[in-house]
């Protein structure tokens, strides 16, 4: 039996996931389970699965879930602390899809203790890729991607060689506002940004990609894990959906990899890795889906691809500024402090006043460095907000 650890379970990925192990349990041997506020889910899921323990990152509702499993003889933790305990224990295959920075810690203690990370957590590798990928050679452990583009390079690159890769290319669906005049952006609301065309995600994430925040973390991630140069990296806007990436070799051939918008494809390939095994995704019809579209990504619409490419030249610890100003930025807007517009210049002006402070440079990234810039970014970001909201 594979032991496996969930983290993030009671969220979109986590409950892909969960479905997934759940249709052939006699596989799995479930360690750990983590959520957040959904304590119902988290007991239920633990309890359907067996775990050993259950742990919400939440203190304050540590009691509530012990209540839920009373009798289960499963353990009960919370809190951040108790989330790394839990991705220290042995383990053969882990799922990091906590939203947030949040989720480099334990993915971290995975990788220390030699699980196979399955990466859906791409702000890891956005705030931290090289302690990440450092943290996964010294440990002869492996990280296999989860975000749909990710796996989408990965499958193209099996039994290619890096060296003949001339360009990624990105596919961005463009989120929930392509469409709109740009001078509506301005009043687009948290509900309508919550609502994507193609995909069925989580909030944040869902946000991230009407903003391109979401393909601006994709583009740092592919060069983290792929060691691309970032002119190598290209996005274009497919609004299907159905091919979430293309590898583009010397001899000028394209692979693309094409699929429903389903993540339990690039779960499933993550889990079964290297082997492939039937998935109950919908197998797709090209006759019916007719034809597919390739347009430029705009980047006064979407400012923050132009910011992937300042966190790429700058280095160093970049990344974390950008990734938590961001997050600080998108609890702004959900918050209704800021605008939807807001959100880019609030991420620019801390990237920049911390480069302007010589806060970026480190060529070996540990996580008390992250840590600590994350803490001050999300403040300078809190802080620029409030000023623009005073202003506006
Ligand atoms: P969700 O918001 O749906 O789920 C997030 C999970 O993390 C939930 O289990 C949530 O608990 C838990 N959580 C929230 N905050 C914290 C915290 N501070 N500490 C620990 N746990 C926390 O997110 P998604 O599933 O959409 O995304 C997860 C990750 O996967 C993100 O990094 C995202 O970018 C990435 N990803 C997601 C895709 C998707 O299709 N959804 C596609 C590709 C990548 P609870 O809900 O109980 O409060």
């Amino acid at each position: 039996m594979r032991r496996i650890s969930i983290f993030g379970s009671t969220g979109s990925i986590g409950e892909n996931t969960v479905d997934l192990i759940s249709r052939a349990p006699e596989e799995y041997d479930v360690v750990a389970l983590s959520g957040g506020r959904n304590i119902n889910r988290l007991a239920e899921q633990a309890i359907a699965l067996d775990a050993d323990v259950a742990i919400t990152c939440f203190f304050e509702l540590k009691h509530k879930l012990a209540e839920r499993l009373a009798g289960s003889g499963i353990e009960v933790a919370a809190g951040p602390d108790a989330i790394v305990e839990a991705a220290r224990r042995p383990a053969d295959w882990v799922m990091s899809a906590i939203v947030g920075a949040a989720g480099l810690p334990p993915g971290l203690a995975a990788l220390e203790q030699g699980a196979t990370l399955a990466l859906a957590n791409k702000e890891s590798l956005v705030c931290a890729g090289e302690l990440l990928m450092r943290t996964a050679r010294d440990n002869q452990a492996q990280i296999l991607p989860v975000d749909s583009e990710h796996s989408a390079v990965a499958q193209a690159l099996v039994g290619e060689d890096l060296a003949a890769v001339e360009r990624v290319i990105l596919t961005a669906s463009g989120g929930a506002f392509r469409d709109w005049p740009l001078e509506k952006l301005a009043s687009a609301t948290p509900a309508q940004a919550s609502s994507h065309p193609n995909w069925d995600m989580g909030q944040r994430i869902t946000v991230d990609s009407a903003s391109m925040f979401n393909k601006s973390l994709e583009v740092i991630e592919t060069r983290e894990f792929f060691g691309l140069e970032p002119d190598q990296i290209e996005v274009v806007v497919h609004p299907q959906s159905m091919i979430h990436a293309l590898v583009g070799f010397n001899d000028g051939a394209l692979m693309a990899h094409v699929g429903p918008p389903d993540m339990r494809h690039a779960i499933g390939y993550a889990l079964h890795y290297p082997e492939r095994r039937s998935l109950p995704v919908e197998r797709l019809d090209l006759v019916k889906i007719g034809k597919l579209e390739f347009r430029e990504p705009c980047e006064t619409r979407w400012p923050a691809l132009r910011l992937a490419r300042e966190v790429m030249r700058i280095r160093g610890l970049a990344g974390t500024v950008f990734n938590a100003a961001k997050e600080q930025a998108l609890d702004s807007f959900l918050a209704g402090q800021i605008r939807f517009t807001d959100m880019a210049p609030v991420v620019e002006e801390v990237l920049h006043a911390f480069e302007r402070d010589n806060a970026l440079k480190c060529d070996r990234l540990r996580l008390d460095h992250v840590t600590e810039t994350d803490h001050l970014a999300r403040i300078r970001a809190a802080d620029v907000a409030a000023h623009l909201n005073t202003d506006a």
